[in-house]
């Protein structure tokens, strides 16, 4: 799940489903976490499965994988910026080695996301609404397309996460979707 990836999948669906009042988007890095956040940015918090392999080779597979989107947009200027940060896994086999390394996952999953994202701006940017508008179909997923995860597997090892130790895993996870 490289960024180009994910700027692929949203060039694509922009392409097909431009944003309203023909503003642009685009995609950046988020480096740091805690420091780069403004005024009237919106973050979102994915969970996925992802697929890691460690220099040495180790593979390993997490159902925690956690990616941050913060979204803005400048209405005057006719544009938007989404940043995203996909939070890393160390090697738990290489004890050493302090390299956090980023999961791998498939296209479809990539696109999924990205819909997701989008179908967020088009409420919390547009404040557009599913069913009254007609812009957030394109972007209701059919549970067909949705790729199927299948959480479970080893419990989720803390220090070894990037997300834990940004705060932004499984507590803060839960806490954004409590059902209220
Ligand atoms: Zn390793
Ligand atoms: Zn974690």
């Amino acid at each position: 799940m490289s960024l180009r990836a994910f700027r692929s999948a949203l060039g694509l669906s922009l392409y097909d489903n431009p944003l309203p009042n023909g503003d642009r988007w685009i995609m950046q890095r988020l480096t740091n976490v805690v420091h780069e956040y403004y005024e009237g940015w919106f973050d979102v918090l994915y969970r996925m499965q992802a697929r890691y392999r460690c220099k040495s080779g180790h593979d390993w597979t997490s159902s925690w994988t956690m990616i941050l989107f913060r979204f803005y947009r400048n209405e005057k200027k006719h544009f938007g910026l989404i940043r995203l940060k996909r939070f890393g896994q160390r090697c738990a086999k290489c004890k050493d080695d302090r390299e956090y390394y980023t999961g791998s996952c498939t296209y479809e999953e990539v696109w999924y996301i990205t819909q997701c994202v989008l179908f967020h701006i088009l409420q919390k940017c547009y404040e557009k609404r599913p069913i009254r508008d007609l812009d957030v179909l394109p972007y209701i997923i059919g549970i067909q397309n949705v790729p199927s995860n299948k959480p479970g597997g080893m419990a989720h090892q803390k220090e070894y996460c990037e997300a834990c130790a940004a705060n932004y895993c499984k507590e803060m996870f839960k806490e954004l979707n409590k059902k209220h």
